[in-house]
């Protein structure tokens, strides 16, 4: 079969693989439609994970079933399903402790592009099919499905990692499509004032449409200095940080209350440590909490989101700016990732 892979860093290209082998609760699939994402980027252009040789990339993916093993209880050859970027080892022991992303070692959870090969491919390989895959209703069109797979979840954990109450001020700095869920997210669980950080137009505009009360342009001054002057010096509850550089998490630590949280989703993929400022940090002893987390997979959040999308809690429509036709587009795709133009939010490929 054909994959899009990684062939070392700096490099991608189409290679020829074997098709991949289902053991007995696994799956193998067809992707219907699928996303490159920033992380395939963070992984090739910047080497994030190291080298990782013809290693299939892609992570975001609908696709049909095309073979179960022997033990799959609830889904056959012709389901429609949405693949969750992060396909927990359900039988482990983070599990128990309430971490699947963990299962089995830190970040472990994240296979496709990572651990093994990813959904650019002919056929990909799902590890435990009845706890990670999620059937697609009908209604809901594959392009605007696979945003769920990894937009949806990874920006709605931002929200819920923040811990946000009815009525918090929250900045979300990167209103990319992770930032924008978490500007949805955000708004659901009862923000007040949301700033979401970022310039391109159709990010801006996007972000407006999900909730957002308040811009700011990082490209006109320091973002923890303008959000103090829009808040009297006194800085926002929350803060999800879902883009920039190392120095966001400087800037989110200064731009948070004291007791506040600062809820991390992007993927760090440079340099070997993340600033904290001593002072703003209350040398040590201001209650500002960090966190960050990989996105939550498996069947039930896959579930839960897509109930969102189908009872119209939210238009996921609004993320997709770019959509091919046919799997060869899938490198220009990949490309327009790493080049993010002003018009861009997501590029979606449909396999026809
Ligand atoms: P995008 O590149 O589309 O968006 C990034 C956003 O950050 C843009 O709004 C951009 O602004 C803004 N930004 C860039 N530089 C700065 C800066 N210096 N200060 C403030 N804002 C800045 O990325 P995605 O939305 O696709 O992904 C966001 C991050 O989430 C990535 O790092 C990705 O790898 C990560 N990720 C993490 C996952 C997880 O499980 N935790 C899963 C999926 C993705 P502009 O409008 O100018 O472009
Ligand atoms: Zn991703």
């Amino acid at each position: 079969m054909k994959g899009f892979a990684m062939l070392g860093v700096n490099k991608a290209g189409w290679i020829e693989k074997e098709k991949p082998v289902a053991g007995p609760i696994d799956a193998i699939v067809k992707p219907l439609a699928v996303s490159p994402c920033t992380s395939d980027i963070h992984t090739v252009f910047e080497g994030a994970l190291g080298e990782r040789h013809n290693m299939i990339l892609g992570h975001e993916a609908v696709g049909e079933v095309v073979e179960v093993g022997s033990e799959v209880k609830d889904f056959k050859p012709g389901d429609k399903v949405v693949v969750p970027a992060v396909t927990p080892d359900w039988r482990s022991m983070e599990v128990q402790a309430g971490y699947p992303q963990h299962s089995n070692g830190m970040l472990a959870g994240w296979k496709f592009s990572n651990f093994k090969d990813g959904v650019f491919a002919d056929y990909f390989h799902v590890n435990d099919a009845d706890m990670n895959l999620a059937l697609l209703p009908d209604e809901i069109p594959v392009q605007n499905a696979v945003m769920i797979s990894d937009m949806m979840t990874t920006g709605f954990h931002g929200a819920e990692l923040a811990d946000i109450q009815l009525g918090s001020s929250v900045a979300v700095i990167g209103i990319g499509a992770v930032g924008l869920m978490s500007v949805a997210g955000a708004r659901m669980r009862g923000a007040g004032r949301i700033i979401g950080v970022g310039t391109r137009p159709a990010c801006v505009e996007a972000a407006k449409f999900y909730g957002a009360t308040d811009i700011v342009n990082y490209k006109k001054g320091d973002i923890a200095e303008q959000i103090l002057d829009m808040t009297n010096g006194k800085g926002v509850d929350r803060v999800i940080i879902a883009g920039g550089k190392g120095e966001v998490l400087a800037q989110a630590v200064k731009m948070v209350k004291p007791g506040g949280t600062v809820s991390n989703v992007n993927y760090h993929g440079s340099g070997d440590y993340l600033p904290i400022p001593r002072i703003e940090w209350g040398c040590g002893m201001a209650h500002k909490t960090i966190k960050g987390g990989l996105c939550p997979g498996g069947r039930l959040r896959m579930e839960m989101l897509i109930d969102l999308v189908r009872y119209n809690r939210v238009d996921l429509s609004k993320l997709v700016t770019h959509v091919y036709h046919g799997f060869e587009h899938i490198d220009e795709a990949l490309m327009l990732m790493k080049d993010k133009p002003k018009d861009l939010i997501k590029p979606v490929v449909i396999v026809d």
